[in-house]
């Protein structure tokens, strides 16, 4: 059987139970079939099966796979148990980090990382660590149980900051043994993946929403610029919510997020003002944040299908 450095490094990663797929060769994209293409045979015979539901350990499967060519090594983080910190070097000179980096000698990914270890008393975390084409490191940490994070991108919504993504469900990494660019992807740190720490767990871990104080005034003023139907409809139902005693609150909010699900299906009402202006009454009556949400979302989405059938 032929065999190639790529089948190797795919081996050796299963090995460790790491599950892989085949990226193209000198890439660092999916050699498998997209959606659009699939032809609905082996594994997508029930179904078109992305990268993530693809990806294996088993040496029989990799074996058939990489012998059709030197295929570069997708790693799926999340089914591997894995998390990924994917520090990134700048792409071209002008690639400069934001202002709250300036004077601070900031020019990459791990700089940012060494500066959150600082400002969280940690030290750099020592773990396995991938070398990338481009200069840049993957560490890799073996991800908590019990919670399930997804990829992170740079500084948004959980990301740990400029030229830092992370990886776990969702997402992929090229791993050691491939080759992008003629550049290869190398082992510089050969240990087991630590447990990803406490302090990264809590910084990528998606933040509840907190109890909103609904600035019932601003809604309000938002909504009477809706005009005075859309206006009216919204104060008639806000406030049999706010009146309806204990027991029937529950029931009262979802014929209310019904009622008004008909305008913001229609599109008079937009959905966040409606949400807004219910949440505030519930939440008045006595009704607790998570069980207005669930209910005013069910309510809405009766009227939204509603208007869906008949059209
Ligand atoms: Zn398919």
């Amino acid at each position: 059987m032929n065999s190639n450095p790529q089948m190797v490094a795919a081996l050796a990663a299963a090995e460790r139970g790491q599950r892989v797929f085949p990226l193209a060769p000198g890439s660092k994209y999916p050699a498998l079939h997209g959606e659009n293409d699939c032809p609905r045979t082996g594994g997508c015979e029930g179904g078109h099966l992305g990268w993530e539901r693809r990806a294996t350990a088993d040496p029989g499967v990799i074996r058939r796979a990489w012998q059709v060519a030197p295929y570069n090594i997708g790693l799926a983080c999340g089914p591997s148990g894995l998390v990924v910190v994917d520090l990134d070097v700048p792409k071209h000179r002008r690639d400069t980090p934001p202002a709250r980096w300036g004077g601070q000698g900031v020019t990459d990914g791990r700089d940012v990382l060494a500066a959150l270890c600082e400002q969280h008393g940690q030290s750099l975390p020592q773990t396995y660590e991938v070398r990338t084409g481009r200069g840049g490191a993957h560490l890799y940490f073996a991800a908590p149980t019990g919670v399930v994070l997804r990829n992170t991108c740079g500084e948004k919504g959980n990301g740990l900051g400029w030229k830092i993504d992370t990886r776990a469900y969702g997402g992929y990494v090229v791993a050691p043994g491939s080759v992008v660019n003629h550049r290869p992807y190398t082992v510089v740190n050969n240990t087991d993946p630590i447990r990803l720490p406490a302090w990264l767990l809590g910084l990528l871990t998606p933040k509840p929403t907190p109890t909103t104080v609904v600035d019932a005034s601003a809604v309000r003023a938002r909504i009477r610029r809706l005009g005075p139907y859309v206006d009216t409809a919204v104060a008639r139902e806000t406030a049999k919510i706010r009146e309806t005693g204990e027991g029937g609150r529950n029931d009262r909010l979802f014929a209310s997020a019904a009622a008004l699900g008909r305008l913001v299906a229609s599109g008079a009402l937009p959905e966040p003002d409606a949400t807004d202006a219910l949440l505030g009454a519930g939440l008045k009556a006595g009704l607790g944040e998570a069980e207005c949400r669930r209910t005013i979302a069910n309510g809405l989405a009766r009227s939204a299908g509603a208007v869906g059938r008949a059209a």
